[in-house]
């Protein structure tokens, strides 16, 4: 099994040696190869994206990614920048399909900043389409219009295909699941979305055992801080799933407890924690690695086929946790405050 191991800028380097140590620890046959991605890929090879990175992430089974991006790469030209390195591998993978999960560990209720009886036991799963929406979308660009006046243009589209695969992954999940969809959109105002949620209804027919229902986006936004724990599978396009999936994770209390998945139609993924590369605690040994080791059991559970180690991987953390180790960012009175090393050797010895 073939792991491309891509470290990045800021925190990631930090918390990708916790999650390869555990994955060393389950003693399974893995060859993970490190390379250079967005700030450092730029500091190596000129560029965000190396040739030889991307040669090595399409040869690899899954790639194990922790952030790109520092302040001090925003004055370079834009296609320079550390996250078109991101989003250019997330398209030459073809990684249509993000999951993210948010997932509220009972020992965490009180880090989260709504009451614990809002949050405790929250279970959702946001599946967010990844390659195409208006982060994609042409025509797109800054020009200057006859009076002299700058305009910018971006444009949101979805064909029917796009809309159908992201739609059967998260009905495939919901299967698995509690058997319920939610799907977001902004179908009173945007056609792109109208499509979006036709084919959605026309796909439901497909399984008729999982609930579909549909929201607005603003209102997802608000139930998601009023009652997160009706949903359980949520599904919608890039744009809109790219600011959900960051409000859920709040509802966990740190940013720095979720892992992500990004797949394509064979399975092979990326995956990464869902936050960025943190630059303000770079280098301080304090960030929380959990996101980045719980990314490595989605790497198990869906590209290897391998419930039981990933599985492993989660009750470690469970026990990690339960045991009191906490990071800053999910530190509370009376927890053991630990660096990100630290919490890294907790879960290896907890495996
Ligand atoms: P961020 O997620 O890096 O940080 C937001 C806040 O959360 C910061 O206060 C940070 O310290 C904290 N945080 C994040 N991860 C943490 C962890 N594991 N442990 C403890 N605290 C953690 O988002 P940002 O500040 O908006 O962006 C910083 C840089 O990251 C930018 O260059 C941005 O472009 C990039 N970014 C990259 C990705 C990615 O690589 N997938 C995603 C988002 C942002």
């Amino acid at each position: 099994m073939k792991i491309a191991v891509l470290p990045g800028d800021g925190i990631g380097p930090e918390i990708v040696a916790q999650a390869v140590n555990v994955l060393k620890g389950l003693k399974l046959d893995l060859e993970m190869t490190e390379a250079p991605i967005g700030g450092a890929g730029y500091e190596a090879a000129g560029d965000p994206l190396p040739d030889a990175t991307l040669q090595l992430a399409k040869e690899a089974d899954a790639v194990l990614l922790g952030a790109v991006g520092d302040w001090k790469y925003d004055k370079l030209e834009r296609h320079l920048r550390p996250e078109r390195g991101l989003l250019r591998i997330r398209k030459e993978l073809n990684l249509f399909a993000n999951l993210r999960p948010a997932l509220l560990y009972p020992e965490l209720a009180s880090a989260s900043t709504l009451k614990p009886e809002v949050v405790s036991g929250l279970d959702i799963m946001i599946v967010r389409e990844l390659t195409g929406d208006i982060y994609f979308g042409q025509p797109r660009g800054i020009s200057t219009l006859e009076n002299g006046e700058r305009e910018g243009i971006n444009t949101m589209r979805y064909n029917e295909s796009e809309i159908k695969r992201i739609g059967r992954v998260a009905f495939d999940i919901a299967m698995k699941r509690n058997k319920k969809v939610c799907s977001v959109d902004k179908a009173n105002v945007l056609e792109t979305t109208e499509l979006w949620r036709q084919v959605m209804i026309e796909l439901s027919k497909d399984y008729p055992e999982v609930e579909l229902s549909h929201m607005y986006v603003d209102n997802a936004a608000m139930q998601l801080i009023r009652a997160p724990k009706q949903f359980d599978v949520m599904v919608t396009g890039n744009i809109f799933g790219d600011i959900l999936s960051d409000e859920a994770s709040m509802l966990t209390g740190s940013i720095g407890m979720l892992p992500s998945a990004s797949l394509d139609a064979n399975n092979k993924g990326m995956y990464e924690p869902s936050h960025g590369s943190a630059p303000d605690i770079a280098g301080k040994n304090i960030a929380n690695p959990l996101a980045t080791i719980l990314s490595a059991a989605m790497m198990l559970r869906y590209t290897f086929n391998d419930e039981t180690n990933a599985v492993r991987i989660e009750n470690a953390v469970k026990k990690a946790l339960a045991d009191g180790y906490r990071t800053a960012d999910i530190y509370t009175e009376g927890t053991k405050k630990v660096t990100c090393s630290d919490m890294g050797a907790a879960v290896l010895a907890a495996l």
